[in-house]
């Protein structure tokens, strides 16, 4: 009985040796931010729901700071692209560095290095935070040209609104054209995401930004995130996955605490969904943060048999506050302490094993 028990526990120390080894290394990276999601957003979401939301689940926990080049306070663009590329840039950029140049964002660079790549949000996909993930452009407002550079990006998987920047352009063109030659399968809905096959998808489901949660969005974000992940898992090489909770922000920018707690809800139930993926998996890191915080929100008060939140606000625009990261699985420790937004990046490229060229 003794020697069982030996054999069975020294089997087991075996096997954590080697789930200890494979973790520096993870093949996918699960990006997900939630856009002026601050530390006031997370607990109302938290102390609001009647079940442990899935962000509770992470242990390894940093603050960033978020400040751009140009202003204390960051607004979208620079911040996605402090994320995205790890170079603090001015506000209103998109993928470039402040002097104009162009520059690779971890999309791009886990693309040439072979990994399946995928953006999913809440909101028109040529808006600022995701094109910090694939576009140049020196005004996130140059929705036409954002849109043409997702084109050249080598995003095999996105999935949000803006179909009206891809077809009724100023400049004519019908970019959905170029997409469906480039090989991708169109989807227009929710119904037509969930049905694609295997290859490249643009999934394009609103003219304009989706609807907020509580109008009727559905489960897009959690949906679109698990569609994307079992796209993606396909490639052999391993992929990068980008999802934002857009309208935690808008939010914020109402001052309107029952719009960021359902939008708050909607993302956490996207995190699960990376959270289910990654633990299957063994191979993936999962990370989700802020960009920056909106409202300057504080928490005044809560109902516990209403579930109401009562909050107080100091702006309707941004923040310079810290803002949280929560990572998962192999790499997670290295997103624990006190860095630039930039540091993400950093520490995913090194998970990775990549490097900038
Ligand atoms: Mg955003
Ligand atoms: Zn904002």
């Amino acid at each position: 009985m003794k020697r069982i028990l030996f054999i069975v526990s020294l089997s087991f120390l075996v096997f954590a040796a080697s789930s200890c080894n494979r973790e520096e290394a993870p093949t996918n990276i699960i990006l997900l931010i939630g856009d002026g999601m601050s530390f006031a957003h997370v607990q109302a979401g938290i102390i609001s729901s009647e079940t442990p939301l899935n962000i509770e689940q992470f242990r390894h926990i940093g603050f960033i700071h978020t400040y751009s080049a140009d202003n204390f306070v960051t607004d979208s663009g620079a911040a996605a692209t402090a994320l995205a590329t790890g170079v603090k840039t001015n506000n209103g950029y998109i993928g470039m560095d402040p002097d104009g140049n162009p520059v690779r964002s971890i999309l791009h660079i886990a693309s040439d290095n072979g990994l399946a790549t995928g953006v999913v949000v809440s909101c028109a996909i040529t808006h600022a935070t995701p094109a910090g993930f694939y576009a140049h452009q020196p005004s996130r407002n140059m929705t036409e040209e954002i849109a043409l550079d997702i084109l050249d990006a080598g995003v095999d998987v996105f999935i949000g609104g803006g179909r009206n920047h891809f077809e009724n352009r100023q400049d004519g063109r019908n970019l959905l054209e170029d997409l469906e030659q480039m090989g991708y399968q169109l989807a227009f809905s929710m119904e037509e995401v969930m049905e694609a096959g295997s290859g490249k998808l643009a999934g394009l489901v609103a003219g304009g930004h989706p609807p907020r949660y509580s109008e009727g969005r559905g489960n897009m974000l959690p949906d679109g995130t698990e569609k994307a992940i079992n796209i993606l898992n396909r490639n052999p090489g391993g992929f990068f996955l980008m999802v934002e909770g857009a309208q935690i922000d808008w939010g914020g920018h109402d001052n309107d605490v029952e719009y960021i707690v359902n939008e708050m809800h909607d993302f956490d139930r996207a995190v699960g969904k990376a959270l289910e993926f990654a633990r299957n998996d063994g191979n993936t890191l999962v990370i989700v943060t802020s960009d920056h915080d909106t409202g300057g929100m504080a928490l005044h008060g809560f109902d516990s048999e209403t579930g109401e939140v009562t909050a107080g606000y100091t702006t309707g625009g941004h923040t310079g506050l810290m803002q949280p990261v929560f990572a998962w699985g192999p790499g997670a420790d290295a997103f624990m302490g006190i860095y630039e937004n930039t540091g993400v990046f950093d520490r995913m490229l090194a998970a990775f094993g990549f490097s900038r060229n």
